[in-house]
């Protein structure tokens, strides 16, 4: 009992990643083992490890590894704030453009023919708009292909 309540004092952390990556020894690895077997909190800090690591991939070990992934998580925040952007700008001309086509569409001031008109040009803009986000799509799928590549 005392020795158990001593093992889960000392909490093993600093050996845990040591033991993901393989870098023990037979003793020090025994110990890690027998710590984790007693204490759900180092257990479930060596789950997340793994998980971490697999995630990761082996080649991602090297402290270069570790610099590109790093620059993959930045890059990605980049690209998540600038398709936040679009979906702002798209969402307020979709707002604006819908606002007026329907003031436009209910006001009796202004002729069919006029509406008709003002519906062709909102239109217009509309598949204009369309095929400029089309693009930006492929563009985005090019580049993360040219990431995979190199
Ligand atoms: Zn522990």
């Amino acid at each position: 009992m005392v020795s158990k309540t001593r093992l889960v004092d000392q909490h093993v952390g600093e050996l845990l990643s040591g033991l993901v990556d393989g870098e023990l020894t037979q003793q020090q690895r025994q110990r890690v083992t027998l710590h984790c077997d007693q204490c759900d909190e180092c257990r479930r800090s060596l789950a997340e490890l793994r998980a971490l690591r697999e995630r990761v991939g082996k080649s991602n070990l090297s402290e270069t590894g570790q610099d590109e992934w790093r620059e993959t998580m930045h890059e990605t925040t980049v690209k998540a704030t600038r398709s936040i952007g679009w979906l702002l700008f798209i969402t307020g001309i979709v707002a604006v453009t819908g606002v007026s086509l329907i003031g436009f569409i209910i006001s009796s001031e202004i002729s069919v023919g006029m509406k008709l008109i003002l519906v062709a040009i909102y239109g217009g803009l509309a598949v204009l708009l369309y095929s400029v986000l089309r693009q930006r799509l492929i563009e985005r799928k090019t580049d993360k292909y040219k990431d995979v590549e190199i």
